[in-house]
């Protein structure tokens, strides 16, 4: 694996790898292994996989992808990297990924981007780009990343693998360089289903560092996933599910090649025996500004910590502390974090707060609420992740018009909701278009099953 990784440097999958850890790890796995040491508790044993470089690892460097952090090592391991570990994975490096995780190409990366398998003349998507570019490139079989607005959903899409972004709570924010604290979760990226419920297995669970994770059961997500619904049948294995489907989610925003390869992956699902529905996400155009106010405003404040003083870049030179804090970050940050910043800084500021930061978050508890209302109609949500496929690398400058092809993964994010995007078929070019299913909080195992049932 280390040799395939080492053959496809190209790709820009990967920021660091060390084959001294990795094969330690291996080695340590082998070790349980020959004590008979395996079992559920131990389902990753000597699988290797790579973290987004937004998790910190104590045997890899963490930069989330920005000279802000260039040759920061953590004193610590993420709770998701530790638990990955205790269940036997062994981590070959880290991933590549826009700044901070701020961006949906991983062309904001400080580095270098990520370029897509299927063709490398294209994005990945991101920010978890790397991660996605690693599986589909069959470097490793399963990789961590994360989502704040879509960056596991929106690359698994555009690299032809499955990513599940759980329900906000569910896999513990410890350890994950915060970008939006209310939004941020971390999830599994892997080629099918299947893979990412052993991984998710492993993920999840309460952790009493993130004041934010949630005391709440961890279902056995592998039988979930394989289980027979009541009433289903192996040739239909999704009867009795209905599946709904948004109008506003099938408007005029959607490429043509995009929507007939998702009205095609929809009729599969008809066949696997679901019902679709028609409901309404009323509030689903109003997702791009509520996130691209909160999200920024939250990204301001946790962004103040890179000052200089305690660790990340600090400028050679200065004269006062006033222009070590500037200059360490104007060198540090990348053109898109500034702009984040500014944006939060703006909307957080005194007689803009109201206008602007308060009417998001009342817009985005009723865009939550949009969803309960449709869950009453049917059990899952079905749309495209984005808007098209792929993109060519080096096409999009305008930052604007990259926040709108964020429309179909933002809602559920503000509603705090699980998706995961599901390999659906091909458009343009043959390039991978991805199905997505969103599911009622906690319902990750729905989502997986019909995933599973339909890969
Ligand atoms: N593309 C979105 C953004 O730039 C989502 C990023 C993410 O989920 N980390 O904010």
């Amino acid at each position: 694996q280390l040799a395939r990784v080492a053959v496809h440097e190209s790709l820009g999958a990967f920021l660091c790898v060390d084959e001294d850890v990795a094969l330690a790890q291996a080695g340590a796995a082998d070790a349980w292994r020959a004590r008979g040491i395996g079992g559920a508790a131990h389902r990753l044993l000597g699988v290797p996989i790579a973290h987004k470089d937004i998790f910190v690892t104590r045997d890899f460097p963490s930069t989330a992808g920005s000279k802000m952090l260039e040759g920061y090592r953590s004193p610590f391991d993420a709770t998701v990297v530790s638990r990955l570990s205790a269940a036997g994975a062994v981590t070959l490096g880290k991933l590549n990924c826009d700044e901070f995780a701020m961006g949906g190409s991983n062309e904001n990366s400080a580095w270098f981007p990520a370029r897509n398998p299927w063709d490398t003349g294209r994005i990945t998507g991101g920010s978890s780009g790397g991660s996605a570019a690693a599986v589909a490139a069959r470097l490793v079989p399963g990789a961590t990343g994360t989502d704040t607005g879509g960056s596991v959903r929106q690359p698994a899409s555009f690299c032809g693998i499955t990513g599940i972004k759980p329900t906000y709570g569910r896999c513990s924010r410890y350890g994950m360089i915060a970008f939006a604290s209310s939004l941020d979760q971390a999830g599994p990226m892997a080629r099918s289903a299947l893979d990412c419920a052993h991984l998710l297995q492993a993920m999840s669970g309460f952790d009493p560092r993130d004041a934010t994770s949630a005391e709440q059961a961890v279902p056995d997500f592998v039988a979930q996933t394989t289980a027979l619904r009541e009433g289903a049948t192996a040739d239909r294995p999704l009867a009795g599910l209905r599946i709904g489907l948004p109008k506003e989610f099938f408007g005029d925003g959607v490429a043509a090649d995009v929507l007939a390869a998702t009205r095609a992956a929809l009729a599969e699902l008809e066949k696997l025996g679901a019902t679709l529905v028609d409901v309404s996400l009323p509030r689903t155009e109003l997702s791009i500004p509520v996130y691209y106010i909160i999200a920024p405003a939250e990204a301001s404040s946790n962004l103040s910590r890179f000052d200089g003083v305690r660790y990340g870049h600090r400028a050679e030179q200065y004269k006062d502390l006033s222009e070590m804090y500037s200059k360490s970050r104007s060198e540090g940050f990348g053109a898109e974090v500034k702009r984040r910043i500014m944006i939060g800084a703006y909307v957080l500021s005194h007689g803009y707060y109201d206008a602007y930061y308060l009417q998001a978050q009342k817009l985005r508890r009723m865009i939550a609420d949009d969803f309960q209302a449709a869950f009453t109609q049917c059990d899952l949500i079905a749309g495209p992740v984005a808007p098209t496929v792929a993109r060519p690398l080096g096409s999009q400058s305008d930052p604007v018009a990259e926040y709108l092809a964020d429309i179909f993964t933002l809602p559920a994010s503000l509603a705090g909701l699980p998706g995961i995007s599901v390999p659906a078929g091909s458009g343009e070019a043959g390039l991978p278009v991805g199905l997505q299913l969103i599911g009622n909080y906690w319902r990750e195992g729905a989502l997986l099953h019909a995933g599973h049932a339909f890969q």
